[in-house]
This record gives structure tokens, sequence and C-alpha cells, in this order.
């Protein structure tokens, strides 16, 4: 059995295998702090209650030692998770060789991110890497029940789709291709086929900037659909990203407690979320007197400002149409303005979806290639897609980490990876 269904064990004999990650003694007791693949929990061994050779061994016990316990299961109030372990028999299954390199005390994040491999251990860490899991799987069945079909899009590509700048050049027999920012194109050829559909995988951005909400490798959910309109768009991540809350509220209380996460901010996410436009977006921020120029797109500072007079993510649209990408549509009322919609997440985690209607006109969309400075050559074959059986279609781009950073509380999305990308860190 594991660890989080001690609740159902209280005052029962359990069995358990468990990793020491700590140990203090007091001359007649003993704590072990063990961890298993579902959360942590005190043992107590007391001098009396065991075989004199496992208090002996007890004492002995090292970080990482695989231990198999017999324990009467207890609840104890003062305990984070609620319960506690006293120890009735161990046996021990596996000696660490050496002294374990992370200590208990607090490190720096670059000692930690040399050890990510041994630190994903951590009680914190495997708590994020438990959400992380429900994330995807919500998402997946959340689409899978909305009719969406899987499809999966290249990862070796011959052109950019989100601006040339951030683009990782890959030796490809001889020839330059790229890693894959988005599968988006591609998700309008497959959603001409089959309506509705969503590639999800890792997207790869050369990003210079050493933010905290920027990998180098992540992940995106990017769902497209025909016929869809601005608020169709809105209202499909507005639901995912509903379906998600209530998801890890639902099955993750343990690892919400693990990471001490305020739950009643997760608790007030509700649709519908506010929405605004960009213009409006930029009249709230001048509120608060911080003065954003027309034309711009918003950084993290302005982010952090528009989503603090929200308890919900707020939908920002309409933003200018030059600072979009090149197939953005173009808003029929103002031809300087997108369709398109970016979602910023409570609590300053800034920006986690962007999406809009796609440009249907081929002369439009013909013109924004070469103001992109792409190359028409390249496009050809996404132009096909206008020249036969087009017809209007739009969609988004959910980032995985940056949802996961919001859910859990944290601050680094780098710790929303098993093992993360960043532009000075590439190991382990
Ligand atoms: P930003 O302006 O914040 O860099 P973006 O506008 O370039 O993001 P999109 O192209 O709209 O991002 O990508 C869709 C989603 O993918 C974003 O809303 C975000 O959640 C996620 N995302 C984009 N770039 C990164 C990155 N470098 N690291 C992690 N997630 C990212
Ligand atoms: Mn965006």
């Amino acid at each position: 059995m594991r660890i989080s269904e001690l609740k159902d064990f209280v005052d029962q004999q359990v069995e358990i295998t468990g990793w020491v990650i700590g140990k203090r003694s007091s001359g007649k007791i003993h704590f072990i702090l063990i961890r298993d693949s579902s959360a942590f929990c005190q043992v107590v061994v007391a001098e009396k209650e065991v075989h004199p050779e496992v208090f002996e061994q007890c004492k002995h016990l090292n970080i990482e030692t695989v231990i198999k316990i017999k324990a009467l299961a207890v609840e104890e109030p003062r305990a984070k998770l609620g319960y506690e372990l006293h120890l009735k028999d161990m046996e021990v299954l596996s000696t660490p060789v050496d002294e374990y390199p992370i200590p208990r005390k607090p490190s720096g994040p670059d000692f930690l991110l040399n050890y990510r491999h041994l630190w994903i251990r951590s009680p914190r860490q495997s708590a994020i890497m438990r959400i992380r899991s429900k994330v995807i799987s919500a998402i997946r069945n959340y689409l899978d029940q909305q009719g969406f079909y899987c499809v999966d899009t290249p990862i070796f590509t011959a052109s950019s789709c989100e601006g040339t700048t951030t683009l990782f050049k890959v030796d490809y027999f001889n020839q330059d291709v790229f890693l894959a920012q988005t599968g988006q194109l591609y998700n309008e050829a497959t959603a001409l086929c089959l309506d509705k559909v969503y590639c999800f995988g890792p997207s790869f951005r050369a990003e210079k900037s050493k933010t905290r909400r920027h990998l180098t490798e992540f992940w995106q959910v990017e769902p497209e659909f025909l016929f869809a309109r601005l608020e169709d768009i809105i209202n499909l991540a507005e639901g995912m990203i509903v379906r998600i809350v209530e998801e890890i509220l639902t099955h993750h209380q343990i690892d919400l407690k693990i990471l001490d996460r305020d739950i009643s901010k997760l608790e007030q996410v509700k649709a519908p979320f506010p929405r605004m436009t960009y213009d409006q977006a930029l009249q709230l921020l001048q509120e608060k007197n911080i003065s954003a120029e027309w034309g711009k797109d918003f950084g993290a500072p302005e982010e952090t400002k528009i989503s603090e007079s929200f308890n919900s993510p707020v939908c920002i649209h309409r933003y200018p149409s030059a600072i979009k990408a090149f197939y953005m549509k173009q808003a029929p009322e103002d031809n300087r303005l997108a369709l398109g919609v970016d979602i910023l997440a409570p609590e300053g985690y800034g920006e986690i979806v962007g999406g809009g209607v796609r440009e249907e006109d081929i002369a439009i969309l013909e013109q924004r290639i070469d103001q992109h400075q792409l190359n028409r050559d390249d496009y050809q074959w996404y132009l096909d897609l206008r020249r036969y059986g087009s017809v209007p279609h739009g969609g988004f781009g959910l980032g995985i980490e940056r949802t996961v950073a919001w859910i859990c509380g944290i601050h680094h999305i780098r710790e929303t990876i098993a093992f993360p990308r960043t532009i000075d860190r590439i190991k382990p």
C-alpha cells in the first residue's frame, strides 16, 4: 500500500516500502521520515516497541536507504499530512553506497538542478510531477469528450511559424531544418479533414531571455477546429482550464498540501472568466498608473498588474495585429487589430494560452508572409489550405509548464518538467 492511503487504515497495521529522507533520534526513540511514490510520512520507532536489532538498525539508516516496514497507522494532527506510522518491524531492502549528495538543508537552484535526477525524488518535486501528469490527462479527457482527434505534428520542420528569431537550427542530412515552435500550421491542415483536432507535444524556442516563464523546450496542447469564432475559442480554453483546476482539486489534495498551495485561490477559478480587449487592458493599466504604449506586447510586469485585479484567469483579445503571428485574422471592424486572445493566469503567472482565428484570405496571407519577411515558397503547402475547401477556423495553444507552475504555485517553471531545458542548462 501507499502512504497516500493511510487515512483508510487508521489504527490498523500496514506494510509500506519507503525511501528514507530524514532521521533524528532522541535516545529511546527514532523519528524516520520516509517517502514513497505517493507522499511522505514520519515513522516513530520506540525502543520498547521493536526488536532490539531493528532499533539498532534504525540508528544507522542513511538517506535513500530503502526499507520495508510493518507499522501502525495513526492519526496525528501535527503531521503535515495528518498521519504517522508507529514501527513494529523493518527490513532493509537497499543500502546506499555513499552519502546522499543532496543535503537536508536548503540548497541553491543551480546545485539542485545539477542533481535534478535525484532532486525529483523530493516530496515537493514528486508532487509537481504527479500534478503535471493529471493536468495532461485532464486536458486529453476534456478534448476527447468534446470530439477532438489527437493528431501528432512533426518536430523537424522546414520553416518557421512563430517568427524566425527563436528557431533552433538542426543539420538534417546537410540541409538546415528547424525544431517546431508549434504544430499549428499542420493542425490547420488536419482540421480540414477531421474538423476538431489537437496536437500535444514538445515545442522548441531559442528564447534568449532568462525569465522564470521561458524554457527552450516546453509542452503545448494545441486544439484547432473549423468554423471557430473568437468566442468559441475562448470558451473552449476556459472550459479546459476550469476542468484542469477541478481535476487537481478533486484528486490532488495531498500534493497541494505538500506544496503548501493556498487552495482557496484555485477554488475561486470559475467560468465565465473576465474578458476584455487589448485597449481595455491598456486602460486598466493606466488606472494603475502603468504607462503602456499602444502597439506593444505586454511583458511580465504588465501581465502581472492586469491579472492582479481578478481571481480567475483573464482573457485579453484584439491585440494589435502587428505584434501577432502572420496567420492571425484581422478584426473586421478594425484591421489594425487581430482576432486573437491571450489568457493570463491569476497571481502573476502570466500568459498560459495564446490563440485566435486564422486568416482565410489568401491575398492577405501572402501579404503578411512578405511583411514578416518569410519565404513564400516555404508556405505554398499552407496556402493550398486556403485554395481548396477553405473555411473559417481557429484554435489556441496552452503551455503545460506555465499552467502547472500556476496550479502548483511555484515560482519558476523549470520545476514543472522533470528535466528542464533552458538557455544555460542542457544537463542532466
Ligand atoms: P511569451 O510572449 O510569453 O513568450 P508567446 O506569446 O511567445 O509567449 P505563444 O506562441 O502564444 O507564446 O505560445 C502559446 C503558449 O505556450 C503560451 O501561452 C505559453 O503558455 C506557452 N509558451 C510559449 N513560449 C514558452 C516558453 N518559452 N516556455 C514555456 N512556455 C511557453
Ligand atoms: Mn502568445
